[in-house]
């Protein structure tokens, strides 16, 4: 009896709290009885957590990540020796069944840099300690993207090293010619995980036949496949999908769009993009959903964290096993000071997304709707 009083108790509890989200909740359409398979824009985040089928499952990615350079000082590195730069978003990622982001930089306490500076303090390499590989681990990342134009700034020792410290972590990598891409298997399902970018000993943007074979590839042997792309121009004046080949100081820095759009013909469920240190819009192509660009999300020290690249959100992708989109969660958080992801309760990402989704690809099948969410249009 006393059981039943307090379930009851709970129960009202539970209504009663329910009950206080009523500015979207009175306007929602009953809900489907099918569950997630009926998602559409009139639902809002807290029906949408209990429509999550038990084989959901989530994808996190992030941007950029550099904890910190002990090249050309010590200065560089953070506070702390860097063990609290990634709290405000450890219990989120730990809780996404996968979570991704890019290394920008490598692991190595000793070692020259591969180009010559004339210049140190002007010279932007990174090497963070070997001891902070750990960290990404406790953060709760699965999958780290090794395809960008700082994996190489110590040359082959800080490559090996790095693989080996990932590999003993338990960290799955990718874009690397000698490790080009990873299958793993998590919660029975098996995933293909394979990074590109422009950058010398890195898997190419540009080699759409080559990318396209190892997507397929993955696809005929995994049920989801994710690709990242370290790929287009950097900066302010580059935050659009221009939908033709970007360069970028000289450099063929890929078509974004024909890149991801091949790589889902030839079987990828969801596409991470980042590099030119800012949000770039989001696009579902074939039922997959695309991020062109995740911006900076870690970056400590040596990166300009001025409005837009201070923005860091965290992109939740929720599908089917077989990589089907479902909907997709924005987390937002910002970068301050010398940087590391802290809570952003303006919601500035979304809303920055949303904005260039809708100008990039009025025609794609997403919408934005309540303070965070991405569904496919109803
Ligand atoms: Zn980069």
């Amino acid at each position: 009896m006393r059981y039943i009083i307090s379930l009851l108790l709970f129960l009202s509890l539970g209504l009663s709290l329910l009950g206080q989200d009523t500015s979207l909740t009175k306007k929602q359409q009953p809900l489907p009885v099918n569950g997630a398979d009926s998602i559409n824009a009139s639902l809002v985040n807290a029906d949408i957590d209990t429509l999550i089928k038990p084989d959901t499952i989530s994808i996190a990615g992030v941007g950029d990540m550099m904890l910190g350079t002990s090249f050309p000082s010590t200065k560089y590195l953070p506070p702390n020796d860097g063990r609290n730069l990634l709290d405000a978003v450890t219990a989120l990622l730990n809780n996404a069944t996968l979570a991704f982001g890019n290394l920008e930089g490598c692991f190595l306490d000793a070692g020259e840099p591969s180009k010559k500076c004339k210049d140190s303090t002007k010279c932007y390499v990174f090497r963070m300690p070997e001891r902070y590989a750990p960290y990404f681990k406790e953060a709760g990342f699965d999958m780290l993207s090794l395809a960008n134009n700082h994996a190489g700034d110590f040359g082959n020792p800080a490559r090996t090293t790095t693989i080996a410290l990932l590999d003993s972590l338990g960290i799955h990598h990718a874009g690397q010619t000698i490790r080009p891409y990873t299958t793993f298997e998590k919660g029975g399902l098996k995933y293909g995980f394979v990074a590109f970018s422009p950058n010398s000993y890195t898997l190419q943007i540009t080699d759409l036949e080559y990318a396209e074979s190892i997507v397929h590839e993955l696809d005929s042997i995994c049920d989801v496949v994710i690709v990242s792309f370290h790929g287009g121009a950097e900066g302010i004046d580059h935050q659009h999908v221009t939908r033709e080949t970007e360069t970028f100081y000289g450099e063929n820095r890929g078509n974004v769009y024909e890149f991801s759009h091949r790589m889902i013909d030839a079987g990828a469920d969801v596409i991470f993009g980042h590099g030119p240190h800012l949000l770039r819009a989001t696009e579902l192509y074939k039922d997959r959903f695309i991020c062109y660009s995740l911006g900076n999300f870690a970056t400590y020290a040596r990166f300009s964290l001025s409005s837009p690249k201070h923005l860091a959100p965290i992109v939740e992708v929720f599908t089917k096993p077989d990589g089907t989109f479902l909907y997709a969660k924005v987390h937002n958080f910002v970068q301050h000071g010398e940087g590391g992801p802290k809570a952003d309760d303006k919601s500035q990402s979304y809303t920055q997304l949303k904005k260039l989704t809708e100008s990039d690809f009025p025609e794609t099948n997403l919408q934005f709707t309540g303070n965070n969410l991405i569904l496919r249009k109803p």
